[in-house]
Formats: C-alpha cells, structure tokens, sequence
C-alpha cells in the first residue's frame, strides 16, 4: 500500500539470487550494489561469503555490508596483551570491562548519534522499487503458500511486528520500566524485562539504537544492570564467532565426554509441562503457548533438564530453538551452555539449582506458577532432587 515491494523467493540464496537477477537483467536491470548488515554465524559467514563472491563475478554487482546487529562486532575486541595465549576473551567480566572501554570511544558515540538519528528518520524513509509484473506475480504466490504453510504450523498468537511497534516499546521500556529492572528483573509474575528479543533477534530493532535509547536516561543502577544484560548479548555473539565449534560441541571440549542418560520418555514430558516441578511446568507452558519464556525461568528449566533429568543440553538447546520466537543461536547456545555448566563462564557444575528453592524465592505467592497451570492435575514429581543431584554431580567428576 505505501508503494514497496517484497519479493519472497522460495529457495536457496545460491538458487534464487541467480534466478532473480537473471530475470532482472532481462526486464528493468540489474542493481549496481548489493548491500547488507554482517552475520556472524558459522553458517551465515558462509553464505554471505558465497553470495558476495556470486555477485561481484557473475553479476559484476557491487557489495557492500554494514554492522547494526552488534554494538561491537568481534573483530573490534580483542585482549590487549595476546602474547600469551588466546587473544579472544572468554569470561564475561574483563569483556564487559573492555566493551564499556571501546563504547565510550569517540568513534562509538559518533556511532550512537547516527542511530538516535536514523531513530527520528527511519519511519519517514519509504523505498519505492519497481519491479516487473512476471516477478511480482511469482513472488506473491510464493507468498501466499507460506502463510498458508505456516498458518498450519503455528498455534500461539504472534506479537505485533515491526519497527514501529519495536520503537514504541522500547520507549515505553527505558523511559517507564527501567527503574523497576533490579527488582523485578528476576520475577517472572511480573512484566519486568523489555520484551525487546523477538525484535533483536528478527531485526526490527537493533542494539545500537537500543543504546541510543538508553544514554538518554540518567546514569542509575538500573541502566547499568540492563546494559549489562545487553553485554551479555554481545559476548555470547563474540563466543560464537571466535569459538564456531560451540554450535555442535562444548566450549570446554573435555564435557563431550559426558555421557548423559537421554530418557526420550524424561525429555517429552520436560517439553509437555509435565514433570511434576510446578516452576519447571509453568516455564514450559509459558514456552508452549506464547513462544516466549521469563530468563530467570529459563535458566531453571535448563538446569533442571541436564541437571535433574540428565538429558544433554543440546536436545534442549534444539527444541527452544524450535519454540522460541527470540530462538537466536549465539544467545540460546550460550545460555543452554552456561546452565549446563559446559559453557565459557558458565554456572559452576557443583551449584546446582534446588527447583523448590527457585520457586520460593522469585514466585512465592505462586502467582507465576498459577496462571500457567492451572487446571493441571497434580503430578507426581517426576524425579527426586536430592537423588538426582548426587548422579549429576558424579557426571561431572568422572571427567573433570
Ligand atoms: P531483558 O531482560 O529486557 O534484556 C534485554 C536484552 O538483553 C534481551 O532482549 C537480550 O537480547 C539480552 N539478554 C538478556 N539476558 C540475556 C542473557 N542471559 N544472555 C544473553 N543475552 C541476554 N535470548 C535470546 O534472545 N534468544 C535465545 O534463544 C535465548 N535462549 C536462552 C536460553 C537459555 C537456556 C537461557 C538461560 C537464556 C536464553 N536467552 C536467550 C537469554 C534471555 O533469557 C533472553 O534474552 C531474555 O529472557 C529476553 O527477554 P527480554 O528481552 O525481556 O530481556
């Protein structure tokens, strides 16, 4: 309606670029440049580099890529003293300490007022193309056999999309919600994060504008605290970008050799809310019927499944990833690691946390716990804790 186009070509990049430009040459001409925001995934770096070199010789296209998914991309953070062993950081604190360094660099600030300005322009650029009736016809119906597609497969209402909808809330979050983040970041009854990952992750909104955003408001606790969060975010991305390998194995590979129990019957009623652990089912209710799920409740789920189920962290990392609309490999990856204490920097193997003891003391009144299960049949605890506890706790000592 505002005049663009969305062409939606249901194949490969190596099959549909072709077969795009192909038809564009044909009918209103090739572009002269090709321009996107760098990806930093093992199979994304490769696609990208394909599509690069697929454009400059076979098309003589110009390309052109660009940051805005990371504040900080990994090149740019390195230790300054690499002579002694990895350059590449691998705990969270001395990254965060040299991340707050490069972000109050003059070329970084330069940065955040170009992104608080594209905030104030961004809604008023709209692209105008023009593109041949043969293509358009094609892509619509590519179009409208997804949404059929996919309105088969998904069963939770998906939130509203896009920039604006993304601007508006993360107004809405720094400027009314951020005050409250230290002391309600944690419980998950109450809506006390942003909301903001679906949009990180599908890129209707971006870090750097987020920032942009965030020194806007005074100096406090709680702007430190949720920047942190955000920090976070950056150095699960430099993890995978330095360390590919974390997508299949463990950061410390010597935790390959774990041997995890795996019981398929355990892990399906892990996934169905059905382990008799009301803080554990109230986290895979929430997952399973909004597609979204509290951190603090992630991190005890996670536990739970590799700690008291003694199920590989992978199957888990695997079904979020199937579940969650946030699903992000870097972040998912990094967060299923730390949990299952084979990541970098992760929770140490031997604190394990106590689901009982989680409940009590971030939903208390059960109101977390209650509006998600309600209408479960009690269930008999589908493991002992304490039992559990000592199994894993072997796992881990037999190869450490
Ligand atoms: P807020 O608290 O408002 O934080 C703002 C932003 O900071 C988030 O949107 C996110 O981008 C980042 N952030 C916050 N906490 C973390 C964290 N612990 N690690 C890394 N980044 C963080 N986040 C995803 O975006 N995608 C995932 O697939 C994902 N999988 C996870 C799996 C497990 C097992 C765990 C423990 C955590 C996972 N997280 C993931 C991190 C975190 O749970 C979510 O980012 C957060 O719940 C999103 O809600 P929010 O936007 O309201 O967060």
């Amino acid at each position: 309606a505002l005049g663009g186009d969305l062409i939606i070509l249901d194949g490969g990049p190596k099959e549909s670029f072709p077969r795009f430009l192909s038809e564009l040459s044909g009918t209103v001409g090739l572009p002269t440049k090709i321009t996107w925001n760098r990806d930093y995934e093992p199979f994304a770096l490769q696609r990208d580099q394909e599509l690069e070199t697929l454009f400059q010789a076979q098309f003589g296209i110009e390309v052109e890529t660009a940051r805005d998914h990371l504040m900080i991309e990994p090149n740019e953070l390195l230790k300054n003293d690499a002579t002694s062993g990895s350059p590449f950081y691998q705990v969270f604190t001395p990254f965060k300490k040299k991340w707050l360094q490069i972000f109050e660099s003059a070329e970084v600030k330069g940065r955040l007022i170009e992104s608080a300005e594209g905030l104030n322009t961004q809604p008023r650029a709209l692209a105008r193309v023009l593109i041949d009736s043969k293509i358009r016809e094609q892509s619509t119906r590519c179009l409208e056999e997804f949404l059929r597609d996919t309105a088969l497969k998904v069963k939770i209402p998906i939130p509203a999309v896009g920039f604006q909808k993304a601007l508006a809330q993360a107004h809405f979050f720094t400027q009314k919600k951020l005050v409250q983040y230290p002391t309600q970041r944690d419980l998950p009854a109450e809506k006390g994060t942003s909301q903001l990952s679906i949009y990180l992750k599908n890129g209707s909104f971006t870090v750097p504008q987020l920032l942009a955003l965030l020194v806007r408001q005074p100096p406090s606790e709680a702007r430190e605290k949720w920047m942190s969060q955000l920090i976070w975010r950056e150095f699960y991305f430099h993890i995978l970008a330095h360390f590919p390998y974390v997508e299949t194995g463990c950061f410390h590979r010597k935790y390959d050799a774990i041997r995890w129990e795996n019981r398929e019957d355990w892990f399906e009623r892990w996934k169905e809310g059905n382990t008799g652990f009301p803080i554990v089912d109230a986290g895979m209710r929430q997952l399973l019927n909004t597609g979204w799920m509290h951190n603090r409740v992630r991190m005890i789920v996670a536990s739970f499944l590799t700690k008291d189920l003694l199920i590989d962290w992978r199957w888990g990392e695997r079904y979020f990833m199937e579940t969650l609309l946030d699903g992000d490999l870097a972040e998912n990856n990094g967060g299923w690691q730390w949990a299952a204490s084979t990541g970098c920097d992760p929770q140490p193997y031997f604190r394990i946390f106590n689901p009982a003891l989680q409940q009590e003391r971030f939903d208390p009144d059960l109101t977390y716990i209650r509006r998600w299960t309600e209408g479960q049949n009690k269930i008999v605890p589908l493991v002992d804790h304490a039992q559990q506890k000592v199994k894993a706790l072997q796992l881990f000592k037999s190869i450490a």
